[in-house]
This record gives structure tokens, C-alpha cells and sequence, in this order.
């Protein structure tokens, strides 16, 4: 349910819908309550007022939905395939938004396999590219996340989200911005148009723009040039693990020294007891790393022999093409089902997996609708067995004292730094459970963060919780930037956004 009926709308709000009606045509307007009724179907069991939706297909469509909103002061928030799942999906951080859908633009603009990259716009999902590389340029591949093939990849960089190959954020070669005006931004070399350089170095000259425009509410982005990576010749998948809770450290801290010599270049990920039995059909193991190494094929010969001597006598290992220092059949289908996303093709199994764990099986595009509940808490930690520990310690005293069973798994993300994903799943055919499941997320956000652990990402209900200090300079500034950028507060209100102290521009 949402919390005010979705056909109550202010005045402003009307005239807007009728402004976007003649604009855009009626079939891109909804309004009615019937026809945003799935948004309040959503995996975090959030309630939001949205009054309207527009759906978007072209970068004239958004200009002038744009100049609509801002003339009549309608605050809009942009999804770009709106499966945000955990953190909102395509739900607003306040109420009073009009959601604006990008899906529609789904343009692959360029794909140049000399620069090895790909300019896409909102709505391109990373299956729809990785079917496109694989279709025409077959030597290359996408980082892509573990999330489901329908996701999009402007929406995964406005979130600084995380792929199996590294953070997304560092595949970013470019952004194509629209602010709340109509104007049209282009960062690094872009705007030039005749650089050599472009969507090649991502910072070009002069202030580097582009970090601006991710985990904020500046302005929308209606495209963004993507890094791709060549296929190396050898490429080996693998998974350490362990039996013993307590080795998680050593673990930890072992991997940590692979990273630091290049050895593994993969973003490795470590998963705990309940996500390798909930998600992986893994028994009986406590603490297992998934990742890959490559290269030359005698580069990748001896990467794997460091790999299996650092682990010797303390930890199985195997890799998915054979069995080289331990059989496993449960390891094996694990590694066998992850391999493909390592190689740069998303699946929907993780998705799936997580929204079927109550009720029956759904579709990866189900997951809203589906009775399984998700919220994340996705807190960064140092690349240290002791700091890994402390983290796991503080989650699951936390979840298990609100009768929660936490999945969790760390990611690194450089080789001094790892990343939490820690979710909590809820019964949603239960309508106690998503308020008391979010109670304990809010509650755990705020224990990390007493404790040193920050977000790297944050859901629209947890926005508050970090970005609200009065006397913070940072957000002063960020806050400043806003008033510039987008004085009525017209894009995303209180996204990333310390307006939430109450200020308006
Ligand atoms: C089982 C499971 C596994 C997952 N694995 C991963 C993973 O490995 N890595 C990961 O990062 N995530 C993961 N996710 C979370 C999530 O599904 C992905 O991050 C997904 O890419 C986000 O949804 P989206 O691409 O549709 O973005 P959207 O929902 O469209 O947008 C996300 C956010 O960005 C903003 N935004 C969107 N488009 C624009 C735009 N054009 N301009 C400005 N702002 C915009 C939106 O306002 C919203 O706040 C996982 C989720 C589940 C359930």
C-alpha cells in the first residue's frame, strides 16, 4: 500500500500531468492508481505517495518532462530499470515524486572495440550488452554485477555499484548529463566532440565532473560511456574454502596478499555459511572465496600454483574446470554456476535463489512481487582478517537479537578494501514483518557506522541516518552544489541529499 492514495495530487501536480500529457502523449503518462499499482509491490515492503509515472524513450522526451517539472515545481525521480532491489527498487526517497522511467531509452549509442568501449543509455540492461558483445565483438566482455540480466548499467554506475570484475564505478569512461533545465552536460573529453581522447580517458581536462553526478541528485543521466575488457586466453575460476568459522582471518588476510601481487585480479567474493547454503546449495562450509585469475596461459599456470601453495594445509581449492586439490560436487555447482558472470555473462540465478526463499519460485523479473522480502545493509571495511571478523561479530549479535539470520559476503574492492553485502531476508505474506525486518536494518546501519563501518550505498529508508550533520562541511558543500545545480529542488529530493535537514532551495 502506498501511504496516501496515488490519485490525491496538488494542484502543481495536475497541471503538471497535463502538461506531460500534451507533451509526451497520454500512453506516457500514469496516473491512475490501478496503473501504479506495482510500485507498491516492492521487495524492501517500502511505502511511498508517488502521483505519477512517465514513461521516457528519447533525450528530447526527458528535456522537456524536465522544463514541465521545473516550471510547475513537481520533484521527479529517475529510475533506470527501477530493480534497485534491497535499497527501493523504483521507489522515490520521499514522497511526492514523480517517477520518471527511463527503461525506454535503450540505446546502445557506440560500441567501438578499439577503444574497448560501449555508450548506452539508461535503459540498456547489462544482458541486452553482454549479448551484443557476444554478437559482435566477441573478444571483449562487461564487468557485470551479481544482480539479475534485466538490470540496468547507468543505473548500477548511479549507485557506484559493484561487479564481479570490480567496482562499476571504475569501468566509467563518461557521463552525458541532463540537468533540471534542459541543458545537457558532457564530461572527460566528451564535450569537445572531436577528441581523440574521448570515452579513452575518462578525466580530460580540467575538474573531473563526472564523480558529481553518481550518489547524488544533480541532474539525470541519459547516457554513460562504459570501459569493456578483453577476454584474456586463459581464465580460471576458482574457490578457496574452509570448514572452520574461526579461519575466516586467515582467510582474509591470505587473499589480501594474492591481491596486493596481482595475483588474483578478479573482485573476489567471500560467502558465509547461510548465503552458501541459501543461495549456493553449499553445506558444510563456513567461508568460501569465488574468483578468477588470468592471463597468458602460463601467466595463469603460475598464478594458480601461488594461489594453491599459500592455501596448502589450510583451505580446499578448487577450480571450475577440474578438481586440482579437493572433490566437491556442491563447491563444483557453485563455482559452475558463477562462472559465466566472472566471464562477463549475467545470469538470473542469484536473484532468483534469494526471492524464492519464501514462498514459491519466481522469475528474476518477479522479484517485487515475489513473497520473499529483501534489505540490504552494505557497509565498506579494510582488507583485514581482524576488521572482517569484528564486522561479522557486530552483524550477526545485531540481526540474530531481532531473530534474523543474516547472509553476508565480502567483496574486495582494491586491495585494501573489502565491501559487505549483508541481507536480511522477511516473510512479506506476514505484514508485521517488513516494518520489523527494516527496524533491524535501520538499527544495523546505525551499530557499523558507531563502530567505524560505513555505507558504500544506502537505501531510501536509511538516506538520514548518514547524511543529516548540520556543522559537516562536506555536506555544506554537496548541499551548495544543489542550490546551483538544481535550485527548486526539482531531481530526486533528499537522494544523497542533505536537504533532508529541511533547507529548500
Ligand atoms: C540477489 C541480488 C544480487 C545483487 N547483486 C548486485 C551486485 O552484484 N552488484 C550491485 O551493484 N548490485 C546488486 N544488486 C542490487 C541491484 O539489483 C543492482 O544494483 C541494480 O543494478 C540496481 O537496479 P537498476 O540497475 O534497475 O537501477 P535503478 O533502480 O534504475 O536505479 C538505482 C538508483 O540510481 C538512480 N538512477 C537511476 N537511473 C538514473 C539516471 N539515469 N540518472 C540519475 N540517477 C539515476 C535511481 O534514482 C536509484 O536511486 C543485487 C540485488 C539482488 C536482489
Amino acid at each position: 500500500m502506498m501511504s496516501t492514495p496515488a490519485n490525491i495530487h496538488t494542484s502543481e501536480v495536475a497541471a503538471a500531468i497535463e502538461a506531460w500529457r500534451e507533451a509526451l502523449g497520454d500512453s506516457s503518462v500514469a496516473a491512475d492508481s490501478r496503473s501504479l499499482a506495482d510500485l507498491a509491490l516492492n521487495a524492501g515492503g517500502f511505502q511511498r505517495h508517488v502521483p505519477a509515472r512517465l514513461r521516457i524513450s528519447t533525450v528530447e522526451q526527458l528535456r522537456l518532462a524536465l522544463i514541465i517539472a521545473t516550471e510547475h515545481h513537481v520533484p521527479v525521480y529517475p529510475v533506470s530499470t527501477g530493480k534497485n532491489w534491497g535499497l527501493g527498487s523504483s521507489l522515490p526517497v520521499r514522497d511526492g515524486c514523480v517517477v520518471l522511467d527511463l527503461s525506454g531509452m535503450n540505446r546502445i549509442r557506440v560500441l567501438d572495440q578499439d577503444a574497448k568501449v560501449a555508450v548506452v543509455e539508461p535503459g540498456v540492461t547489462q544482458g541486452q550488452l553482454a549479448s551484443c558483445l557476444s554478437a559482435e565483438a566477441p573478444e571483449l566482455h562487461l564487468n557485470v554485477t551479481g544482480s539479475a540480466r534485466g538490470t540496468s548499467i547507468v543505473g548500477n554506475i548511479a549507485e557506484r555499484g559493484d561487479g564481479w570484475l570490480g567496482p562499476r564505478i571504475d569501468d566509467l569512461r563518461g557521463l552525458e548529463v541532463m540537468l533540471h533545465d534542459g541543458t545537457t552536460v558532457r564530461t572527460g573529453y566528451w564535450h569537445y566532440g572531436h577528441s581523440e581522447a574521448t570515452h579513452r580517458w575518462r578525466h580530460g581536462i580540467g575538474p573531473s565532473l563526472d564523480g558529481m553526478f553518481t550518489q547524488s541528485n544533480y541532474g539525470i543521466i541519459t547516457a554513460a560511456a562504459i570501459g569493456l575488457r578483453s577476454k584474456p586466453p586463459s581464465h580460471r575460476v576458482f574457490a578457496i574454502a574452509v570448514s572452520d568459522e574461526w579461519d575466516l582471518p586467515e582467510l582474509v588476510n591470505k587473499l589480501r596478499i594474492l591481491h596486493e601481487l596481482g595475483v588474483i585480479r578478479s573482485a573476489t567474493h567471500i560467502f558465509d555459511r547461510e548465503r552458501l547454503q541459501s543461495a549456493l546449495g553449499v553445506p558444510h562450509r563456513s567461508w568460501v572465496a569465488i574468483g578468477s585469475i588470468g592471463g597468458t596461459t602460463r601467466g595463469s599456470a603460475a598464478a594458480w600454483q601461488d594461489l594453491c601453495s599459500t592455501f596448502t594445509g589450510i583451505a580446499d581449492v578448487l577450480d571450475a574446470g577440474g578438481t586440482e586439490h579437493s572433490t566437491d560436487p556442491a563447491l563444483q555447482g557453485a563455482l559452475a554456476a558463477i562462472r559465466p558472470i566472472l566471464q562477463g555473462t549475467p545470469t538470473d540465478a542469484g536473484v532468483s535463489a534469494l526471492a524464492t526463499r519464501y514462498g514459491p519460485a519466481v522469475e528474476a523479473t518477479e522479484v517485487d512481487a515475489s513473497d520473499t522480502g529483501i534489505l540490504f545493509c552494505l557497509p565498506v571495511l579494510s582488507f583485514t582478517g581482524s576488521s572482517a571478523h569484528r564486522l561479522v561479530e557486530l552483524t550477526r549479535r545485531h540481526c540474530r537479537s531481532y531473530g534474523y539470520e543474516p547472509a553476508i559476503t565480502l567483496n574486495v574492492m582494491n586491495d585494501v578494501t573489502l565491501q559487505a553485502t549483508i541481507d536480511v531476508t522477511f516473510d512479506r505474506r506476514d505484514a508485521a514483518a517488513a516494518p520489523a525486518a527494516q527496524d533491524c536494518v535501520d538499527g544495523l546501519h546505525a551499530v557499523l557506522a558507531d563502530n567505524g563501518f560505513m555505507p558504500y550505498r544506502l537505501g531510501i529508508q536509511t538516506m538520514s541516518r548518514l547524511i543529516r550533520s548540520n556543522d559537516d562541511a562536506f555536506w555544506e558543500t554537496a548541499a551548495r552544489i544543489k542550490s546551483v545545480l538544481d535550485p527548486l529542488g526539482i531531481i530526486a529530493p533528499q537522494r544523497y541529499d542533505p536537504h533532508i535537514l529541511g533547507r529548500n532551495f
